[in-house]
């Protein structure tokens, strides 16, 4: 049987193998890559050490759908919906953009649980802590390489990771990239901002009428969520948990300090804009060096074939836009690329 590698276990590399899964005209053994300890990538949903039941989306906060989405990824949103994956979000966010015919919508069991709905329809095997590092030309299959045991071949690789971690993989890969795909891809760009998730005892009172807000007056929080009040989830056993992204030019300038020590200036910001707050039980703090696609790689649409026999493809919001339908768009394109090799 052939074998498929899809590297990256976010959402547009779970939608790539749900979609195989679905179009492929012969059986394919699909396996699913991440140097991650669990899936989501920056759909990622944390647990609280104390309480696995207590959960954080520390990435993405909620899926906005415009009109034309609404029409165009319509059968990825009705599934979605009736199987309460993604319910319409109700509670207030202060100081959201909310444009006309736009529907915005949450995820009860944390953002991650789409893209594990993705990968469990896809059947795929999948293997954490698995970070390619070089990809190499052998007999006309791919050689993967990871940072931890022997190399594995394939048929065909599909690279859903954000551009820049494309561009360090070593090996073959590098000089099969044509000098116009090279620029292409160097020009992807990405914004940069922690995430600090915060998780409380069952009981604790957050009094704010919002379940979340945008800032625009510090230098370093952008937006704080009451996480579980946003996902309209509030339980008397289960703790809340709240979410503060920071701005990006918090992001840019701390990249490369310590976690502690971000955390702590984090905590000394949130002080002026929720004073008194109580102390968490426990904490994460997220770095997102490559949070949001600031410019896509624009003579790419959704994709960037590298090579064709065998087949080696990109996709990922790098090619399209930083949302759940910008993953889509990406995964469908990829499907497009591969359809007559599958
Ligand atoms: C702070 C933040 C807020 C956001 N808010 C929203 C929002 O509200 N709504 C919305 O729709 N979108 C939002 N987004 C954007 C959205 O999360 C992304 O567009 C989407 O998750 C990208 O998915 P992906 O699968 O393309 O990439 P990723 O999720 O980045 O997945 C790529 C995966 O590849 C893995 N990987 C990387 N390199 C390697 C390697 N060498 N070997 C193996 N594995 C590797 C990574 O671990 C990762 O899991 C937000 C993102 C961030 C960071």
């Amino acid at each position: 049987m052939e074998r498929v590698l899809i590297v990256g276990a976010g959402l547009t590399g779970s939608l790539c193998a749900a979609l195989l899964r679905k179009e492929a005209s012969r059986p394919l053994h699909l396996a699913v890559w991440d140097k991650a300890g669990d899936s989501g990538g920056r759909m990622t949903t944390a647990g609280s050490p104390y309480n696995p039941q207590s959960t954080v989306d520390l990435g993405a906060q909620y899926i906005t759908c415009t009109s034309h989405y609404a029409k165009k990824h319509q059968s990825f949103y009705d599934e979605l919906l009736a199987r309460g994956i993604l319910k319409p979000l109700i509670s207030c966010i202060e100081g959201m953009v909310i444009k006309d015919g736009d529907c915005n919508f949450v995820a009860p069991q944390g953002v991650s649980s789409i893209v594990n709905h993705y990968l469990k329809e896809s059947g795929a095997e999948i293997c954490f802590r698995q970070h390619v590092t070089q990809i190499n030309l052998r007999n006309d299959k791919w050689e993967v390489s990871k940072e931890t045991g022997s190399p594995e071949q394939f048929e065909i690789v599909v690279l859903t990771m954000p551009v820049p971690q494309i561009l360090q993989l070593q090996g073959d890969i590098a000089n099969l990239i044509s000098e116009s795909q090279r620029q292409q891809l160097e020009s992807v760009s990405y914004s940069s901002r922690y995430a600090l998730g915060l998780f409380y005892e069952a009981g604790t009172k957050i009094d704010v009428p919002w379940a979340g807000q945008y800032i625009t007056s510090n230098p370093c929080i952008r937006f704080i969520s009451i996480d579980n009040k946003k996902r309209n989830i509030e339980s008397s056993e289960i703790g809340p948990s709240l979410v503060i992204h920071t701005t990006v030019p918090f992001g840019v300038a701390h990249l490369e300090q310590s976690i502690e020590d971000v955390q702590k200036l984090i905590f000394q910001q949130l002080e002026n804009i929720l004073p008194g707050l109580p102390q968490p039980v426990a904490t994460k703090c997220q770095k997102w060096r490559h949070s949001q696609v600031t410019k896509a790689a624009a003579n790419y649409p959704g994709q960037m074939t590298l090579h064709r026999k065998p087949f080696l493809v990109c996709g990922g919001d790098g090619f399209t836009q930083s949302n759940f339908d910008g993953c889509i768009t990406s995964a469908l394109r990829v499907l497009e690329a591969l359809k007559s090799h599958i």
